[in-house]
C-alpha cells in the first residue's frame, strides 16, 4: 500500500510550501520560517507557515496548523506533505524535517507510509515517508 505521487504533484506541493513559507510564517521570536502543503485525499491543499507567539509556549509549527486547518475544514485523509524552513530573508540550505510533536501527530492522523518532501527549493528534495520520521509511532492502525 506504498503511496504513489507523481513529479507534477510533488512540484507542486513544493512551490506551495515554499509559497506559504514566505506569506504565511509568522515569526517574531526567531525569524526561522517554515512552510507546510498537505494534499488531502479529496484534492485540497492546505497551506500554513509556522506561527510563534510571546512566551514561545503557545506557539505552532506550520505542519500542525496545515493540519488543523484541513481537520476543521472536514479533510482527514491525507495523501502527502511538504515542509520547508530556514531564516528568512535568506536562501534556503538544507531540508527542514517536521519537529518530534508534529511527527507525532501527523502519525495519529496520516498514513505510515504518506510521502513527506522536504525541499528547499522546487525539485530539490529529500523525499521520506513518514513512518521513518518516527518509526513506533502512535497510529490509528
Ligand atoms: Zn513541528
Amino acid at each position: 500500500m506504498e503511496q504513489i505521487i507523481s513529479k507534477e504533484t510533488i512540484l507542486q506541493l513544493e512551490q506551495l510550501a515554499l509559497q506559504a513559507r514566505l506569506q504565511k510564517a509568522r515569526v517574531p521570536i526567531s525569524g526561522y520560517g517554515v512552510g507546510a502543503a498537505l494534499l488531502g485525499q479529496d484534492g485540497r491543499i492546505f497551506t500554513a507557515g509556522n506561527i510563534e507567539c510571546y512566551g514561545q509556549t503557545p506557539s505552532i509549527c506550520a505542519e500542525r496548523v496545515a493540519l488543523f486547518k484541513a481537520l476543521s475544514e472536514g479533510c482527514d485523509q491525507f495523501t502527502a506533505l511538504a515542509v520547508c524552513g530556514g531564516p528568512l530573508g535568506e536562501p534556503l540550505r538544507g531540508y527542514c524535517t517536521p519537529c518530534g510533536t508534529c511527527r507525532q501527530v501527523l502519525t495519529q492522523f496520516c498514513p505510515s507510509d504518506m510521502p513527506v518532501i522536504c525541499t528547499q527549493a522546487p525539485g530539490d528534495h529529500k523525499l521520506y515517508h513518514l513512518c521513518e520520521l518516527l518509526p513506533f509511532g502512535w497510529s490509528r492502525d
